[in-house]
């Protein structure tokens, strides 16, 4: 039977998931290894959520060895699976890429040049490739890109100040999470379609987070920008930091490149002003005041976002929380949604604490919505309209 296999290799984790064409996607299994490097975990389920496979890996497996481990697992369970095409979820596909893309030879070594605009990302999306490659030569390769959503983004969101042929050489604001947002469309067109006509910022709230206004279904503005370090905290990243900041650590504290990429991308965040973790169900759980602190800050900078986009799309109908935080937070959620009725927003508590499809108070003017994202889904979707 044919199949589509989509490869999120990441920094600590590869997810995967395997869906049948018959013809329209159906999902078999889904899965990943997470914790590479720490304490790798191999985890499969089937699509109502049973737990198919539950095991540790030996702590010294690296991503090539727990990438041929998927690949070797999945040929085991389904020896009658055809998998006609394998899709990548690629972070970062520069300024040419603007959709799915079948990948060859060019296409590799092309991406490989942006290795340096995504440097903690992009060598393990492209170590996925070369592996699905080698174990699936047959199969059509498709790259599926996190940027590729923002790419209508206007020339003023998509722009920094400085000399403008930095812009031209590819240093501007790229945006990230783009399979998460374009799911989240695809979605509201489903459940929502009134809402999707209007203006609305989507909060993908996990362990790396981001906004993204959408107007009418396109894209207007995001929170990440050039890097995958920009605008909110994440779980180790720190979001929004003036650059006189970074000068500062290079100058005065005699710090090397190395040591700042690894605090910006490591220590801060969530974890750098805890101190105590980059997971947010360990920090709301948690008693210390650093570790609401925290909370507090991330709260913060969610609202003023909500601000600044409502702002740049000139009006705000809805607000969609999505993401490990976003679907499941009640607090965070709560804390976000508090204090806001000037724009409209109030949310039920009861429905929030529910975790309900649309959390918003009777009456409110603006709907607030949690929907789960499934960015393999979206990654299945855009391969297999390769395949024509
Ligand atoms: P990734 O960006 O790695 O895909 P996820 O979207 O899975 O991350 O989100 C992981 C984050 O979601 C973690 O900070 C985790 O603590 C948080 N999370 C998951 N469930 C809950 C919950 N019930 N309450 C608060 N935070 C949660």
């Amino acid at each position: 039977m044919r199949h589509i296999l989509t490869l999120n290799a990441g920094s600590s984790s590869i997810k995967f998931a395997l869906f049948a064409l018959e013809p329209d996607l159906v999902e078999r299994v889904h899965g990943q290894i997470e914790g590479i490097g720490v304490e790798p975990h191999f985890l499969v389920k089937a699509p109502d959520g049973a737990l198919l496979v539950d095991r540790p890996l030996a702590a010294d497996a690296t991503h090539a060895a727990a990438l041929s481990g998927v690949l070797g697992w999945l040929e085991e369970q389904f020896a009658d699976v055809e998998v006609e095409a394998v899709g990548h979820r690629v972070v970062h596909g520069g300024p040419r890429f603007t959709k799915p893309t079948v990948v060859d030879d060019t296409v590799v070594d092309i991406l490989g040049a942006y290795v340096p605009l995504a440097p903690l990302h992009q060598p393990h999306n492209l170590a996925g490739v070369k592996a699905a490659r080698e174990a699936f030569p047959k199969a059509l390769q498709v790259a599926c890109f996190d940027t590729a959503f923002h790419r209508s983004h206007p020339w003023v969101n998509d722009v920094y100040a400085l000399p403008r042929s930095f812009y031209d050489r590819g240093v501007r604001r790229y945006g990230f999470h783009g399979l998460s947002y374009a799911y989240i469309v695809h979605k509201l067109w489903d459940v929502a379609p009134e809402l999707v006509r209007g203006d609305i910022v989507v909060a993908h709230l996990g362990n790396g987070a981001s906004m993204c206004g959408i107007h009418h279904g396109r894209p207007v503005s995001s929170t990440l920008g050039f890097s995958a370090l920009d605008g909110l905290p994440m779980g180790t990243r720190c979001g929004d930091l003036d650059p006189g900041v970074i000068l500062y650590l290079l100058q005065a504290e005699d710090m090397d490149t190395e040591q700042v990429q690894d605090l910006l991308y490591k220590q801060s965040g969530l974890l750098g002003l805890s101190g105590i973790s980059s997971d947010m169900r360990t920090l709301t759980d948690s008693d210390a005041p650093e570790a609401a602190e925290a909370v507090q800050y991330f709260v913060y900078r969610i609202r003023r976002e909500i601000g600044a986009m409502a702002a740049a799309l000139g009006g705000l109908d809805g607000i969609v929380f999505t993401g490990g935080i976003g679907e499941n937070s009640r607090l965070i959620r709560r804390h976000v949604c508090h204090d806001m009725d000037f724009f409209g927003i109030a949310i039920d508590d009861a429905k929030n604490e529910a975790n309900a499809q649309d959390i918003a108070a009777a009456g409110a003017r603006c709907r607030v919505m949690v929907l789960p994202t499934d960015e393999e889904a979206m990654i299945a979707r855009d391969t297999a309209s390769l395949l024509g």
